[in-house]
């Protein structure tokens, strides 16, 4: 059997924006003030009146190529066996390397001094929950699953649908797809 790999697929066409995502990240890893795990895009496509509104619940893409943990001097930025991408803060020093490789602007620094991101809620993921951005979303546009079950929900909707990355060019291999 090969080793699990976590990835969120964001249906693009279900998302109304509401940040419920946000708000529910914030309560479930108690982000401080004025920093976020998750956030939410809007970009306006198209000429009037052909207009059309992507939106984007967005936050690290727990690459499968990370950059961040290639760089960080002190091996505080790991990717477990299951593919996410995490910090250990008693490792971090702040040296903020890990915050210039990435090209997704995933991290911040905590007010306590170490660097911190989306971690996929790696504590439910273990208790056998969904991830609080997940479970909050009142339209259900986020999935979260192994992408190497073929049976799991997420394989079978990126098996079903159309979807794209954040800027795949960066050669990062980037776990979050976006349902179009
Ligand atoms: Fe979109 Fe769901 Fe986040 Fe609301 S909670 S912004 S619908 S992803
Ligand atoms: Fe690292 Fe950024 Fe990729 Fe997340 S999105 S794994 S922080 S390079
Ligand atoms: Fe926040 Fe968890 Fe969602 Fe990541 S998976 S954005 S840590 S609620």
């Amino acid at each position: 059997m090969s080793p699990k790999r976590y990835a969120m697929a964001v249906d693009m066409k279900k998302c109304v924006g509401c940040n419920a995502c946000v708000i529910a990240c914030k309560n479930e890893n108690k982000v401080p003030l004025n920093h976020f795990r998750d956030w939410v895009e809007q970009e306006l496509n198209g000429e009037y009146p052909h207009l059309s509104m992507e939106i984007r619940s967005q936050r690290c893409n727990h690459c499968s190529e990370p950059p961040c943990v290639d760089v960080c001097p002190t091996g505080a930025s790991w990717i477990t066996k299951d593919g996410i991408v995490l910090v250990d803060n008693k490792k971090c020093i702040g040296c903020k390397a890990c915050i210039a490789a990435c090209p997704y602007d995933a991290r911040y620094v905590h007010p306590k001094g170490y660097v911190d991101k989306c971690t996929f809620c790696a504590h439910r993921v273990k208790a056998s929950l969904k991830p609080a951005c997940v479970e909050i979303c009142p339209t259900s546009s986020l999935i979260f699953g192994d992408i190497n079950d073929p049976d799991s929900e997420i394989s079978k909707v990126l098996g079903s649908r159309k979807y794209k990355v954040n800027h795949v060019e960066t050669g990062c291999k980037p776990n979050l797809y976006f349902l179009e």
